[in-house]
């Protein structure tokens, strides 16, 4: 049983200040943090930690850049195997953030590598999908390179969750219709459909959308208040998220696309709605601890229930 994910690979590096600066302005930061993010990386990683195991396909910078090698050693220390291809010409993807006093941020983030992911690369792995029971993508590299694993994963009929994540505006019909699960947060569901989510009938509505685009099952997480399921036969559940302290909630959304891979790869027989619930709680525990793939849970973090 097998978890493969086909995304980005984001360094992250993090100075904390008391406030953001003005442009032109130098600001002294109280301290720096660098770290491992990209929504593809985040998944794999909060899979892999809940026991899964898993392929991580992508695009870094050179070998011995040192933003490549912070993501070889993660994912090499959650027991992640690696299908990663080097760029010679690009850098790694990083993204600069500040974060105030006020836990504001401010960030530039650049896709360096990821946008380089070429279609016949992830042909050259292919093995590696075709021998996956669940497949996740997202956006943040190239459309192409994406709908080339959505294609693969559906001919050996694997499980496909798309997270159509960074937000976009519009997608090809084929990635609606590749998606086993289509699963977007509140602003990257009013991106696509252009109904603001803010109620049940308004997340009811925009996975209406998204069905009548060729989604089989749509799921739009709600930060806080959990996440909307609406299934195969158009069934339209909430599944409240369990009231927790958030004091982090980076990387919430790929703790539970992450969870939600495991239950479909490892425990395929539960109910899917079983498996959102389990997969609320998981990242329910993710945002009561700070950072983004040091927050995610194990398996021996959570309890036995979940398992
Ligand atoms: P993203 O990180 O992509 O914006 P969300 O904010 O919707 O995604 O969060 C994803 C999931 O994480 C939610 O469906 C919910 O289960 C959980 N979650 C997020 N924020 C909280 C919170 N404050 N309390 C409990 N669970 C949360």
């Amino acid at each position: 049983m097998a978890v493969v994910v086909v995304g980005s690979l984001i360094t992250d590096i993090i100075s904390y200040v008391e406030r953001l600066p003005q442009p032109g302005e130098t600001i002294r930061g109280k301290s720096l943090f660098i770290g491992c993010g990209g929504k593809g990386a985040n998944q794999c990683v909060a899979a892999a930690k809940l026991g899964a195991e898993c392929t991580m396909i992508g695009k870094l910078g050179p070998v011995n850049d040192p933003l490549s090698r912070i993501h070889i050693e993660a994912l090499t220390k959650n027991g992640v195997q690696r299908r990663l291809f080097h760029s010679s010409q690009d850098q790694t993807g990083s993204a600069i953030i500040m974060v105030d006093k006020d836990a504001a941020n401010a960030m530039t983030s650049v896709l360096g590598a990821n946008a380089d992911l070429k279609p016949d690369e992830i042909d050259s792995v292919a093995e590696s999908i075709q021998g996956a029971d669940v497949l996740v993508a997202a956006l943040g590299i190239p459309l192409k390179s994406t709908i080339v694993a959505l294609k693969k994963g559906r001919k050996h009929g694997i499980k496909i969750i798309f997270n159509a994540a960074p937000a976009a505006s519009n997608l090809p019909s084929e990635v609606y219709q590749l998606s086993s699960v289509f699963c977007v947060n509140e602003s990257e569901a009013e991106m696509l459909t252009g109904e603001k989510v803010d109620s049940i009938e308004s997340a009811d509505r925009s996975a209406q959308i998204l069905q009548e685009r060729g989604c089989k099952v749509v799921l739009i997480t709600l930060g806080s208040r959990g996440a909307y399921l609406k299934d195969e036969a158009n069934n339209g559940i909430l599944i409240a998220a369990p009231p927790v302290k958030a004091v982090d909630t980076t990387g919430a959304g790929d703790s539970f696309i992450g969870a939600l891979a495991y239950y479909m790869a490892y425990y395929p027989k539960l109910p899917l709605q079983t498996m959102v619930e389990r997969s609320c709680q998981v990242a329910a525990f993710s945002v009561q601890k700070p950072g983004t793939q040091i927050s995610f849970p194990t398996k021996e973090e959570l309890p036995e229930e979940l398992f």
